[in-house]
């Protein structure tokens, strides 16, 4: 097998099997609620390859809901360190994307990129779990 043909398998396999990590980086849990529906039979992102996952080292996508605090700051740092390469980072909600409703709070540095790169801002107050879907969607498409 030629080395493309091998990087274009994997890059199928991982369209197919997203795991993702989720970290509530300093919200109000609103938007946690939303995205722990996607597990649902309901909703079921598992039909879609997405699953969640625990250990940062297993992950492909970190996901974080609200925004940084002074707190979470290294948190977000390391856990997104110890995602191996390549790896996607997932907004979900307005506090995440910029702050949101606790923008200019003194132990609030900001939305999720005053960290580390995003790729994909879902923004809302909170997200529907429809918007979330949609949003991962996209991000599968942009990987494919
Ligand atoms: S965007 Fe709204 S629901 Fe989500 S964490 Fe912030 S305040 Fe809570």
């Amino acid at each position: 097998m030629t080395s493309t043909l091998i990087q274009k398998v994997f890059r199928w396999a991982r369209r197919k099997s997203l795991w993702v990590l989720h970290y509530n980086s300093g919200g109000c849990n609103g938007c946690d609620i939303e995205f722990l529906d996607l597990l649902t039979p309901r909703y079921d992102v598992e039909r879609l390859g997405i699953r969640q996952e625990s250990v940062p080292r297993h992950a492909d996508i970190l996901l974080c809901t609200g925004p940084v605090t002074r707190q979470s700051r290294d948190r977000v740092l390391q856990i997104f360190t110890q995602i191996p390469e390549p790896k996607w980072v997932v907004v979900v909600g307005s506090c995440g994307c910029s702050g949101g409703v606790f923008q200019g709070s003194d132990y609030v540095l900001g939305g999720v990129d005053q960290v580390i790169p995003v790729d994909l801002y879902i923004p809302g107050c909170p997200c529907r779990p429809e918007i979330i879907i949609e949003g991962l969607i996209k991000l599968l498409e942009k990987i494919e």
